[in-house]
């Protein structure tokens, strides 16, 4: 019972939010990170947070390639450390299936494109842990924390030029990009290398071994209408999933 697509399928995971005062708990997706997959030519298929984590399997066996997407704060239980009061809203149940999500789409070498808490995860997911609120926790006068202004353009990111996300923007190893996180990585995973930083903040990573594991702290879906540049990574992502496909 397999259907021939003709396209890339690209997972697109969701979060989850309770509407109607409660009533209902519905799956969401901002509609700018379905229109980069489709205008880069694949098709998104959202994968909803389930409590089984062996469906995951399946999912991997559906999809080409992984859109991580962004969304609440990630557990500390799941870098093994307790929470501070400046934690924001989380859903260990999101975090949990997320996490088996990207580990098993890593052991089959999936591309994987993470955003904002996507990069986060990939990065607890193999072993690294998070700066809860940077302000707390990294420095008290860091400009992190911006307002949720869609295509806000607010610090300059600065991209290692060794990176193969330098060769995937292929323009410059500087862009201002737009900022919505108050979190940020705090210890690297082993497998993982910096691709980008602001003022020390860690704003890209890569795999060290893997073909195409990259993660963004900004959100490039935003801004694929202002600056070109940041549709490759979703092209890339893409072409990547095309030759599992
Ligand atoms: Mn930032």
């Amino acid at each position: 019972m397999k259907y021939i697509i003709k396209k890339p399928v690209i997972g697109i995971t969701l979060f989850r939010k309770y509407e109607d005062n409660g009533r209902n708990c519905y799956n969401k997706i901002g509609c700018d990170y379905t229109n980069a997959i489709v205008s880069a030519g694949g098709i998104p298929v959202p994968v909803p947070v389930l409590k089984d984590k062996k469906e995951a399997e399946y999912y991997i066996e559906l999809i080409d390639g992984l859109l991580l997407t962004g969304g609440e704060d990630i557990n500390p239980s799941c870098y093994g450390e307790e929470p501070i009061k400046e934690l924001k809203s989380f859903d260990i149940n999101r975090d949990r299936w997320e996490i088996e999500l990207f580990k098993k789409s890593y052991e089959q070498n999936l591309p994987v494109l993470g955003i904002c808490r996507g990069m986060q995860l990939m990065n607890v997911a193999l072993g690294g842990t998070l700066y809860q609120d940077i302000e707390k926790q990294y420095d008290k006068n860091k400009i992190h924390l911006s307002d949720r202004n869609v295509e806000c353009i607010y610090h300059v990111i600065k991209i290692d030029s060794d990176s193969k996300l330098y060769n995937i923007l292929c323009e410059t190893d500087k862009y201002r990009v737009n900022s919505y996180h108050h979190q940020a990585i705090k210890k690297l995973s082993p497998q993982i290398r910096i691709a980008a930083e602001s003022d020390g903040v860690i704003e890209a990573i890569e795999s060290k071994n893997k073909k195409f594991i990259i993660g963004v702290q900004w959100h490039p879906e935003e801004l694929v209408g202002n600056k070109t540049c940041f549709h490759y990574l979703f092209n890339n992502l893409v072409a990547e999933a095309e030759k599992k496909h």
